[in-house]
Formats: C-alpha cells, structure tokens, sequence
C-alpha cells in the first residue's frame, strides 16, 4: 500500500500553497464585503494563478473532466485557508465539468479556453425552493431552432458574479441543462445573500423568464439522469474536501489555543479531557481525509465504488467537521465564542457545509441502494 503522493502531484500541491500563502485571513475576510465588480476581478485572478498552478484543471473531454475533478483534492490546502473560496473555485470547475462531459465539440471549444484559464467564473442551479420544485420546477421549451427557458434557482454559489450559469431545467419529460449569461434578457439575480456562515462565497437567486436559449446553449434533453448525478458527485466531492481543511485548520487553531491558554496553573494542554478531545479532533480530521481521498482516488480510477465512497466520505466529513468544530469552541471557550474568532466562524462554516449538496439523510439512502446493488 503507498499512501503517498506522485511527484507530480506533490509539485502541484507546493505551486498550490504557493498560490494560496499570501491569502491571509484579513484579505480573504475583506471578500465578504467588496462590491461584485472587484470581488469578480479578484476571483478570476486566484483562479488564473491557480490554473498555472496546475490546481485548477478543466478537463476538455469526459474523462479529463472527471480527472480534474478528481483533482480537487489537492486544493485542499486552499480550503484550509478557506472553505469559502475553495468553493467558490469549484463551482467554476464544475460548472466546466458539466460542459466537458455532456457539451458537444463545438460548445466546448468556444466555452472551456478561458475556463480553464480561470479567467471566466462558471455557476450552476440545480436547486428550487421546495414548493417550487414541486409545483412548477425550472422548464425549457422548443421554439423553432431555439429554446425558452423559465424558473428559479435558489443558492446558487457564485450566482451573483457568473459569468456563465448552467441551469438544469425539464425539456419534455427530460432533464436538459441551459447555459446562459447574466446578461441576457429575462436573467436576474437577487443580492447577494446573507447567510450564517460560509460569508464568502456570493451566493444569490437567480430567475429566469422566458431566457432565449440558442441550440448551442443547451446540453441534452437526456435519457438518464447521468448529468445530474456527475454534477451532485462532483459537488459533494468538494464539500467533503472543504470539510475535511476545515477540521484540518480547526484542530490546528484548538491546538494552538490549549498550548498557550493557562488555568488553574498550568496549560489547559495538561488536562486530560482537552488531551482527549484533542485526540478524537484529529482521528476525526484524519479518517475523514483518508476517506475523502480515497473517494477521489476512486472517481479518477473511475472505479464503481466512487459513487457509494464519496456518498460516504461527504457524510462523514461534514457531520465530523460540524463536531470537531464544536468540540474546538469547548477548548477556546471565551476565546472561541467571541464573534470573528476563528473557531465561531469555522463552527457556523462547518453547519453551512452539512446543509450544502446532497442532503445526509438523502446520501444514505443512496448508500443503502449502492449497498443493495453491489456490497
Ligand atoms: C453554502 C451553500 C451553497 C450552495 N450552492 C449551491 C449551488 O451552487 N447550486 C445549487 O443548485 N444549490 C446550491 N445549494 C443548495 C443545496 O445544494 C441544497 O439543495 C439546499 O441547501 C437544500 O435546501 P432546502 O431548504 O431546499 O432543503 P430541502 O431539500 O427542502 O430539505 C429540507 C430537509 O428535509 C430533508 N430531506 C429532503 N429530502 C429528503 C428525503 N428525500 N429524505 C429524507 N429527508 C429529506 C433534508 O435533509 C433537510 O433536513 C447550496 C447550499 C448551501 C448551503
């Protein structure tokens, strides 16, 4: 068994850090903040160095695609810095992912360069409020040539500063995904949303009424729902690699805090119970890195279990990044509590991260299938 990196990889990994060092906790806290226009630029230009990096791939056919996404992996050290921006990136690369797996030649040749570039910010809407989702879920329908496009997309990452947005949306009984710009007619966004936690990503509601969609903007209609699940692996891949730097970072910060912060005399350090929350922090941390890559490593084999292994790792990893980041404010305490503290953010962070993708209770059902069928 060898758990450890290519020399390629372990390349990538140093140019990413290198990328990623000068990102320090009060400019990438300054994200929150900034107007659109300047939040565009400078997220088009980290993923322009992370392109060079290598730590951004966009796959130009099926399988480099999923490669890239695979990929993701290794920008765990941006998530370390910051699972806002990490996710902020992915969403661009999946966005490329869906037009490199399911867009034609053409459409991939015009759309993916600056991609892969990392100069376009890509976005896609998958998710409808409940209601909506039930009673008139986002819809396409054929005019001549063309197609219309109408519905509503809520939180979608990066919907406020997108350059490009992959809806899906039903084509006659089918599922079919729209790509559109903000700035056609009948797309709008709603402000940038204001949320518990995760405050860097910009994330909003997008509408669409009536959008004019040329044939050359539609991918599918498609038989299966193979679109669908490629985009809700590929995210919940992601979040499990968020999660998984999230506790990486939060064990780090509980460490430090214990080595430092005296009572009663001494380190709290010396106390048994910090001692033993501090042990299960990192067993946490690490079984949840350990299964996320090996749930990586299996979608870049493209082996059959990476379905049921990314299921488990994304369950694993953020149901344990919410408790880890839980048992690190019961270390820093006051320290912790105290808003803008790395802890408090990285506990509402953590719950942001259980509630984004496919939803737990909903992943182990499918787990259960995948066990059904194949275990
Ligand atoms: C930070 C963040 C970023 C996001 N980015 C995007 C994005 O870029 N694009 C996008 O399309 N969406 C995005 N989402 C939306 C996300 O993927 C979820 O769809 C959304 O958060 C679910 O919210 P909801 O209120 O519709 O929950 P619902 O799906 O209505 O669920 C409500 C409750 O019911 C439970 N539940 C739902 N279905 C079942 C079931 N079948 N069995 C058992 N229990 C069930 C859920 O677990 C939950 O407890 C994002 C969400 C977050 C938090």
């Amino acid at each position: 068994m060898n758990f450890s990196w290519t020399d390629h990889e372990t390349g990538v990994r140093e140019r990413i850090a290198a990328v990623v060092k000068p990102l320090s906790d009060e400019l990438i806290r300054t994200f929150e903040q900034m107007p659109l226009p300047d939040l565009k630029r400078t997220v088009a230009s980290i993923q322009e160095s992370l392109a060079e990096a290598g730590g951004f791939v966009v796959g130009s056919d099926p399988e480099s695609a999923t490669q890239g996404i695979a990929e993701s992996i290794h920008l765990g050290v941006l998530a370390r810095a910051s699972v806002s921006l990490f996710l902020t990136v992915r969403a661009t690369a999946e966005f490329a992912g869906l037009v490199a797996c399911f867009g034609d030649a053409s459409m991939r040749a015009k759309i993916l360069d600056p991609l892969a570039k990392g100069r376009t910010i890509g976005a896609v809407g998958l998710s409808e409020l409940g209601e909506e989702a039930e009673i008139g879920p986002a819809h396409v329908t054929r005019e001549g040539d063309s197609y219309r496009l109408t519905g509503r997309k809520c939180f979608v990452t990066n919907g406020p500063i997108a350059d490009w947005v992959a809806v899906f949306a039903h084509l006659e009984g089918h599922d079919a995904i729209c790509l559109v710009g903000p700035d056609q007619q009948g797309v709008s966004s709603s402000a940038r949303s204001e949320l518990m936690g995760l405050n860097g990503i910009a994330i909003s509601d997008l509408a669409f009424d009536e959008v004019l969609v040329p044939r050359d903007h539609l991918l599918g209609p498609f038989d299966s729902t193979a679109a669908r699940s490629w985009y809700q692996l590929s995210a919940d891949l992601s979040i499990a690699v968020a999660a998984c730097g999230l506790m990486e970072r939060t064990v780090h910060a509980a460490s430090e805090h214990a080595r430092h912060h005296r009572r009663g005399g001494k380190e709290i350090f010396a106390r048994q119970e910090v001692r033993f929350k501090l042990a299960e922090m990192l067993t946490l941390s690490q079984t949840a890195d350990l299964l996320t890559s090996r749930a990586a490593w299996a979608r870049a084999a493209q082996s059959p279990d990476a379905r049921a292994l990314i299921r488990c790792a994304k369950v694993f990893a953020v149901e344990n990044a919410e408790k880890v980041a839980g048992m690190a404010l019961q270390i820093t305490a006051g320290a912790g509590y105290r808003k803008g503290s790395f802890c408090e953010r990285a506990y509402r962070d953590a719950k942001g991260l259980a509630l984004a993708g496919t939803a737990v209770e909903v992943s182990r059902m499918a787990i259960a299938d995948e066990i059904l069928e194949r275990y």
